[in-house]
């Protein structure tokens, strides 16, 4: 499922091929995603042009310039791809293809179909109900060793659940946070109300340090993730807990190995000698 990183690396993608030019029809071969794509879509995007792409958690928000943003949500198995070949057939899971005036192609696929494409005014983005309950994104001024203790202070939840809690922080899923609990040496069945002080400020830069890194290599490709021009991400290469039940722990001062645990129904990764 993509997290911050990989919606980053396509909020880029999209924005090094779109930005300044002209939208032309949009095909909607299946309007039934996670919500469905408004009746109104094509016709009120048809001229528009792309004027800035913005990235909160994991929606990513396209601005036209007549008043209006695209909101996008990639869901579990969303992608796009980009092309300059319209005559390209298309496949059976590509379900909104953007023409742009200039000979691009956009597919978005998704086979799951809980990724989103939905429309909202510029004015009112901000209070759109995908967004509005949103937690600050990682790398917001906003977001940092205090804001995190305070609004952990009340949570009676693990660390790990909490953190998954979109309005809490948003962008954050299983992966990105097993692997910033490792770095921050935090044990994912801590209470959450007790990362105070030096923790929350270690666990805040390791969010943001192991984000960072991830968005270097392109995100993490695991099953159905690639970047807009069909490239995989390759962070899955350097996880040190991820998917790496048995192995050894990275740090060469631990001895350790990593163990895996089920937490809300879903795969935990830690070392219980660096996390505590
Ligand atoms: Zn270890």
């Amino acid at each position: 499922m993509p997290e911050l990183p990989e919606v980053e690396t396509v909020c880029r993608g999209l924005e090094e091929h779109l930005l300044g030019r002209r939208l032309g029809r949009t095909l909607i071969r299946r309007s039934d995603l996670r919500i469905p794509i408004p009746d109104h879509f094509t016709k009120v995007t048809k001229g528009a042009c792309f004027k800035r792409f913005e990235r909160i958690g994991k929606y990513i928000l396209a601005y036209l310039d007549n008043g209006m943003v695209i909101i996008i949500h990639l869901g579990m198995s969303g992608r796009f791809s980009i092309k300059k070949d319209v005559k390209d057939s298309h496949g059976p899971h590509d379900h909104v293809v953007f023409y742009t005036y200039d000979g691009s192609v956009i597919r978005f696929t998704d086979h799951r179909r809980f990724g989103l494409i939905t429309l909202c005014s510029s004015n009112e983005v901000k209070f759109h109900p995908l967004l509005a309950k949103l937690g600050p994104d990682p790398f917001s001024n906003l977001f940092n060793g205090n804001f995190l203790s305070e609004r952990l202070a009340n949570t009676r939840r693990s660390i790990k659940a909490a953190l998954l809690d979109q309005t809490i922080v948003s962008g954050l899923g299983n992966i990105y946070v097993c692997e910033s609990l490792y770095y921050s040496g935090i044990s994912p069945n801590r209470h959450a109300h007790t990362i105070k002080n030096n923790r929350a400020n270690r666990l805040a830069t390791a969010i943001c340090s192991v984000l960072s890194k991830a968005i270097e290599a392109g995100g993490s490709s695991l099953q159905d993730y690639k970047q807009t021009d069909g490239e995989m991400g390759y962070f899955q290469h350097q996880f040190s807990v991820y998917d790496r039940e048995g192995k050894s722990c990275p740090d060469c001062d631990c001895n350790g190995s990593i163990k895996r645990t089920i937490q809300n129904g879903r795969s935990t990764y830690y070392c219980s000698k660096r996390q505590r």
